[in-house]
């Protein structure tokens, strides 16, 4: 799976991505990141200039077009390996778990980071297959919005993680948070780790745990809980385990 992020800050992305898992994922070959600066195919060779003023007034400095394309066409050969093309922006659909599942099954993604106002309609228009959202705020720019994407979406490809257990269980892959976890010591502050989890009995912790998550969601996500068919027995089990906390 490769990932080529087009960018003015090649160095942030790197930076960020290049550590522990994701990091080691690069090394073992499971994914690539290329960071392509934009500054690279500016036409500008003296000031490297890739922005320019607003047509129609308005403050700020607009990404150009050109600069744009060519990084982005620098990204493949034939027009048969064009990347599925992300243009991260707060205009977007809001990024969640299941599009990271969904994304992590391409070959090849481009994303394009704006800087400043954004960038110019007319090339977004042309190369990109979505718009994404990180959240409903606005950032200076698109490397945040790119790190979170790929060290979330590179978690869902096989090999990165230890095993499939590391993900299956955790918070938004199946519409519920994870069930809160402890370890050793089993007593800190005189709260102890529940007695079931410590059993050794397996059946009785993952039920436990079921039901703790579940609870956990409703507490936490009341919008979540409410897009699930629970049972009534579930609810009568969530009841009696809110009145053992
Ligand atoms: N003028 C733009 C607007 O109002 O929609 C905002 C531009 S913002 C200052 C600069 C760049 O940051 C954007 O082009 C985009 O790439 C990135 N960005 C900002 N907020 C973002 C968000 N919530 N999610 C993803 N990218 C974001």
């Amino acid at each position: 799976m490769k990932f080529s992020v087009l960018t003015l800050f090649p160095s942030q992305v790197k930076d960020f991505l290049y550590q522990s898992i994701i990091g080691r994922a690069c090394e073992k070959g499971l994914i690539e990141i290329d960071a392509v600066d934009i500054r690279d195919f500016t036409d500008d060779s003296r000031y490297r200039k890739v922005d320019d003023t607003l047509y129609g007034g308005g403050t700020g400095m607009l990404m150009q077009c050109g600069p744009v394309y060519d990084s982005w066409r620098s990204t493949f050969e034939k027009d048969e390996d064009r990347p599925y093309t992300i243009y991260v922006s707060p205009k977007g659909s809001v990024f969640d778990q299941e599009m990271a599942i969904s994304l992590s099954k391409m070959s090849h993604i481009a994303i394009i980071c704006g800087h400043y106002e954004g960038i110019d309609a007319r090339v977004t228009d042309e190369i990109v297959d979505e718009e994404i959202s990180i959240g409903d705020y606005v950032l200076t720019g698109g490397e945040p919005a790119a790190c979170v994407m790929i060290d979330s979406i590179s978690r869902m490809i096989p090999g990165v993680l230890p095993n499939i257990e590391a993900f299956t269980n955790e918070s938004h892959m199946n519409g519920t948070l994870e069930a809160p976890q402890y370890t050793k010591p089993p007593k800190w502050h005189d709260k102890d780790v529940p007695e079931v989890l410590m059993s050794g009995d397996k059946a009785r912790s993952d039920e436990y745990n079921r039901i703790a998550s579940l609870v956990e969601t409703w507490e936490k996500r009341a919008d979540m809980i409410d897009r699930l068919q629970l049972s009534e027995e579930d609810w009568t089990k969530m009841l009696a385990f809110k009145n053992t906390l």
